[in-house]
Order: C-alpha cells, then structure tokens, then sequence
C-alpha cells in the first residue's frame, strides 16, 4: 500500500472502510511521522499517542463509526479537548486539562475521527505568524526559516507536513485562511454561527469561527459538514441546516462555472500586494473565466477602514474576555504565599503569563472600552462594521461571490514583523472585512511566487457557504493541488 500519510481524507475513509488497512495502522503511520518532522516543523503543542491509539482501536473494533472513521485529526489549541492539555499556547494555561469536551470535538468523535493532538498558534490566537506562541514558533515546511501563518500556523503545517490529513482551526481575523495561504493547503472560515463556539476559548466573541483545514477542497468540504450545524449551547449558533457543502465541492470538481459571477473588489486591487501573488491571482482569475465563469469589478467603499475597526473590535472583546485568567480558576498562579492580597497575585500572575502580544490587546481593549472613549473608539468601529455589511450586501446583489488573494504577501522569514505590529496587522488586509460582516471564506492554493505558495480567496454571502466551495474546488481542479519539497 501506498504511504499512508499521503492520501487525502476521503482516500483514508475509504481504505479503512474497505479493510485495506486498519485505523491502527493509519493512525500509527501518522505519529511516526510525527516523531520523524516534528522536531522540525514544530507542529504540535501535545502528541495524545495513547489516546489516538485506544481510539483508532474502538475503531478496529466495530465500536467507533461515522463518516470519517478512523481519520486522524489534529485540532487547534484554542478548543477544549476533555482530559488533554489546552493551554490556547498562552503560559497562563499552562498544563491545563479541560473538564469537557468542545461541541465541535463531540462532533469530530460522532464522525469517527481520531486526534492525534494539540496544535501550536500565537497565542490566545492574537497574530499571523505563530510566532506569539509562548511555546517557540512552528516552521513553514516549504521553508523552515518562514512563518507558517497564524494564529492557526500549527493546524496548516501539520497537514502541509503529512503530519495529519486534516485539522480544525479558528478564524476570528484570517486564523483558518491566511496560514492556509502561506503553506499551500486549504482553510476555509464558515459563516459566523455555522460552527459552535462552545468550548472554544474565547478571543473576540462576534467574530471567533472554527473550521476546517485540509490538503484539497473536498477534503475540507467533508469536515465542515461534519463540525457545522445549530448548537443549543452556543447562543449565536444559526438554527438552520447547513448548505450541502459536499455536493458544492463534487460539483465544483466538473470544472463547470457557467453563469457564475465573481466579483473582484475595485479597492483590494494593487494593495501593497507583492508581484508575485498578484501574478498567481490574475493566472487563476484567467483560469476560472475560462470554466466559463464572468468577472465583474465592485466597490466596496469601506473595505478600507476594516483593518482599523477589526483592531478596536477585537481588542475590545478580547480585554473582556481575557479576565477570566486571574490566577483563581485556571491555570497559572504566581506569588500566591500567604502575603499578598488577591489583587496582587492576580496582577503577578497576569504579568508573567501573557506575552506582549496578548497584554498589548488587552491594554488597548480597556482604553477603546473606557468611559469617554468608548463612542469615540469601540462605537465608530461598530458603525464602521455595518457598514461593511453593507458594501457586502450590495456586491451580493451583483455577483455570487467575491474574490481577491488570501493575503498581500507570501511566508516571511522569522523576525520580520514582530517589531512593528503594524506590518503583521497587514496580513489580514483581505481576510478581516468577511469577519466583520460574518460570511464564509475559503483560501485554496493557486500557485507559487518565487516558490513559495500562494492563497486565492472567495467570500460567499452568509449562510452560503456551498458556493464557496464550488467555486474553490473548480479552481482546483484548474491548477491543482500544491505539494511541498520533503522536509
Ligand atoms: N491575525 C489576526 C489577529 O491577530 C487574526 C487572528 C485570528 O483570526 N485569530 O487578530
């Protein structure tokens, strides 16, 4: 049999189904990867060895069904995983072991996958390149020397890297799509309330979105239907089925766009993008017109301001959230010796377990929160926000979809952004507006710029994330799939 570690998810479905291997076997080939490139790649926070192994077996055994039995997937940090570390790469939540299980991870062991483990992130999923992780960055397996995209850069380099076939990340500003850009492989962001954000530490709750990453379209088509649909306990959660998202992709596969409108944004076009990715996005753009698809250019008058009024509203509700790391419930205690009061202790804990990403946010929150700022700072940015709803709503009058490059650059080199948090902000310049107004987004590899790869994306309407994935998946089947050089 072929190397285990290369097939597609839906490839590994079958092959277990079909008893041409057992989960066993599939889940053992992975953590021997694992073992041979995470030393490098730096993938993962935890390898949960014992518990994918018992798992793959109550697979063999007849005992663990569902449509992607016997799967394994690697799950972002952020999400609450029963009994297994969940730290969100914050030293604050160092060797913590969440009482309960994620909806999204209850759904994952309805569907038969296995986890393999944790996946490194910046911190508390604040940046875009992993390099906030207070547990060491993880390297781009293009090129180890690069970033990996973030805040979700583990969930991307892991499946890059062979490490798994598929994964779960989270997408409160780019998360999902901009490492799926920067590392060749698919990241798609559903419609906010498509997927429960029940268990999933909180970052800024209006706009915080987990979802799939995986090597090809109809992959990450599979696992967004498996996560996707109403939860009860999560009160944003749409009480409404969930686009057949599947069939989107299959169809899409024909390379048939007939009568599709894609909607180019007159604002994006030329926005300190490099050459090269702009070279890689109009190829496909070509590619997609002749499977029959029309381009029409619309303006979107308040894209502009979605950068600044994303780096209020997040901040915002991210200094609320963040409270609950106070020394007391979770985690990291510093200084607790019997002298000191509990607003002491609170505040040295605070001090040593935040980086200056995560204190930076929360610092600027509570000022854009506090009283005499709060019109001026956090209510402009929510007026900024509808109106970017509305430019969307507007251009979904014109065309089915929107389309622009996943991001302004490909994978940088380590240490090139962290000083100015301005130039790593600018990553989400295209991912940032689909978040403020809350519709689906996919990235999908669409070639290389001086080798590296480069991500194409399309934003669909709310609630219509089938037509994302159609369109996705005929630019795939165009250009086909991305595979990096061996590690
Ligand atoms: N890079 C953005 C930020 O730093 C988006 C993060 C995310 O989507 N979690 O906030």
């Amino acid at each position: 049999m072929s190397d285990l570690t290369r097939m597609s998810a839906a490839e590994l479905a079958g092959v277990i189904k079909r008893g041409e291997a057992s989960a066993v076997e599939v889940t053992t080939a992975h953590l021997d990867r694992i073992s041979a490139v995470d030393e490098r790649v730096h993938a993962f926070l935890h390898v949960d060895r014992e518990g994918a192994l018992e798992a793959a077996a109550a697979v063999d055994a007849g005992d663990r069904t569902g449509p992607l039995a016997g799967v394994p997937i690697a799950v972002k940090d952020v999400i609450a995983t029963k009994g297994v570390p969940t730290t969100a790469a914050s030293k604050i939540l160092e060797g913590w072991k969440p009482p309960y299980n994620a909806t999204i991870v209850e759904r994952l062991q309805q569907a038969g996958t296995v986890m393999l483990g944790k996946t490194n992130m910046d911190e508390f999923a604040m940046g875009s390149s992993t390099e906030y992780s207070a547990y060491g960055p993880t390297n781009n397996p293009w090129d180890l020397g690069r970033i990996p995209g973030g805040s979700g850069g583990g969930s991307a380099a892991a499946i890059a890297a062979y490490e798994a076939p598929l994964a779960i990340g989270t997408d409160t500003g780019g998360s999902i799509r901009q490492p799926g850009a920067v590392t060749g492989t698919v990241g798609a962001k559903p419609t906010y309330g498509g997927t429960s954000r029940y268990g999933l530490i909180a970052f800024s709750s209006s706009l915080d979105t987990p979802g799939p990453c995986a090597r090809n379209v109809a992959d990450a088509a599979l696992l967004h239907a498996v996560i996707a649909g109403h939860d009860p306990r999560d009160s944003t959660s749409i009480p409404q089925p969930v686009p057949d998202v599947v069939a989107a992709a299959r169809r899409g596969a024909d390379g048939d766009l007939t009568g599709v409108k894609l909607g180019l944004v007159k604002e994006f076009a030329g926005d300190g993008s490099e050459p090269g990715v702009l070279g890689a996005f109009r190829e496909s753009l070509e590619a997609l017109v002749k499977l029959g698809a029309e381009v029409v250019e619309v303006s979107c008058p308040h894209f502009g301001y979605a950068l600044p009024a994303y780096y209020l509203i997040a901040p915002s509700e991210c200094s609320s959230n963040l409270a609950r790391f106070d020394g007391v419930r979770y985690g990291l205690r510093v200084g607790d010796d019997g002298n000191r009061s509990l607003e002491e202790v609170m505040s040295l804990t605070r001090e040593a377990g935040f980086g200056p990403e995560v204190k930076r946010r929360i610092i600027l929150g509570t000022y854009a929160l506090s009283s005499g700022y709060y019109d001026a700072y956090y209510g402009q940015a929510q007026k900024v926000r509808t109106l970017i709803t509305r430019d969307f709503q507007s251009a979904f009058e014109q065309v089915d979809v929107l389309v622009s490059p996943t991001t302004p650059f490909v994978a940088f080199p380590f240490g090139s952004r962290t000083s100015d948090p301005y130039q790593m902000y600018l990553a989400d310049l295209f991912t940032i507006p689909t978040n403020l107004y809350g519709g689906p987004a996919i990235s999908v590899p669409c070639g290389l710029s001086d080798g590296l790869p480069v991500g194409f994306q399309v934003m669909a309407p709310t609630m219509a994330d089938d037509r994302m994935y159609r369109v996705a998946a005929a630019l795939e089947s165009a250009v086909g799939t991305l595979t990096p050089p061996e590690l």
